[in-house]
C-alpha cells in the first residue's frame, strides 16, 4: 500500500516536470488599483485577453517539445538561437509576449503606494542627470516607438542604466537586441494598453504611467 502510494507520488511528479506548460502568474493587484491611470476594464482585458492569449500560444508552440517546458521564459528568449528553427519566430513573439506583460504587471502597483527613495533618485541622477531628465528620456522612447513595442529601463552589464526601446514583443533580453540587458523598468506602448481610455493620446498613457511605477521593484531589481 505504501509502496502504491509512493509510486503514484513519483509518476504525478515526474508527470508535473514532463508537462509543466506555462502558466500566468496572478496579477498582483485588483483590476481598478490602477484607476484612474489604468482603467479596470483595459487591465482585465489585457490580463486575460491579450497576455493569456500569449501563454496559451507558447505553449501551443512547445507541444512538439515538451521538454522545452522545462526551461524559464527568460532561457528559451535568451537561448532563441539555439531552438529548433521552427519555433524560433513563436517563441520570439509569444513567449517574448508572455515574458513582457508577466514583468509589466510587477513593475506597477496600486495608485498612491509606492514612492522613489533617495537611494534610487541618486542612482537616477548619476546615469541621467537628474530624475525628470530619465523620465523626459523614457518618455520620448516611449513615444517614438512606432507602431507596436515596449519602452525599456535596462541594467548593461557594466552597471549603467541605460533607456531604450523595441518593437513588437522583443525584449532586451533577446540574442539579436540592438542594447541588451537586464530589464528594471518597462511600459507597454500597444494601442491595446491604452486605447479604451487614451484613444491616440499616447503622450498622455506614458505621463499617467508615472503616478503607477512600482520604484520599490525598479529598486530591487537594479540592486540586484
Ligand atoms: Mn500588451
Amino acid at each position: 500500500m505504501k509502496r502504491t502510494g509512493l509510486s503514484l507520488i513519483l509518476f504525478l511528479a515526474c508527470s508535473a516536470v514532463a508537462f509543466g506548460q506555462f502558466s500566468q502568474a496572478p496579477l498582483p493587484y485588483k483590476y481598478s488599483a490602477l484607476e484612474p491611470y489604468i482603467d479596470s476594464t483595459t487591465m482585465y482585458i489585457h490580463y486575460n485577453g491579450h497576455h493569456a492569449a500569449y501563454c496559451t500560444n507558447l505553449n501551443k508552440a512547445l507541444e512538439k517539445y515538451p521538454e522545452l517546458y522545462k526551461k524559464s521564459v527568460v532561457e528559451l528568449i535568451q537561448g532563441l538561437n539555439e531552438l529548433p528553427a521552427d519555433i524560433q519566430t513563436a517563441v520570439r513573439n509569444q513567449g517574448g509576449g508572455f515574458y513582457n506583460h508577466s514583468l509589466f504587471w510587477t513593475l506597477m502597483a496600486p495608485t498612491g503606494t509606492t514612492n522613489m527613495t533617495p537611494k534610487l533618485e541618486k542612482i537616477l541622477s548619476e546615469n541621467f542627470g537628474s530624475v525628470d531628465a530619465f523620465k523626459i528620456e523614457f518618455e520620448k522612447a516611449a513615444a517614438s516607438r512606432f507602431g507596436s513595442g515596449w519602452a525599456w529601463l535596462i541594467k548593461e552589464p557594466s552597471g549603467k542604466l541605460r533607456i531604450m526601446s523595441t518593437a513588437n514583443q522583443d525584449s532586451p533580453l533577446l540574442p539579436m537586441a540592438e542594447v541588451k540587458g537586464k530589464p528594471v523598468l518597462t511600459l507597454d506602448v500597444w494601442e491595446h494598453a491604452y486605447y479604451l481610455k487614451y484613444q491616440s493620446k499616447r503622450a498622455a498613457y506614458i505621463k499617467a504611467f508615472w503616478n503607477v511605477v512600482n520604484w520599490t521593484e525598479v529598486e530591487k531589481l537594479i540592486a540586484s
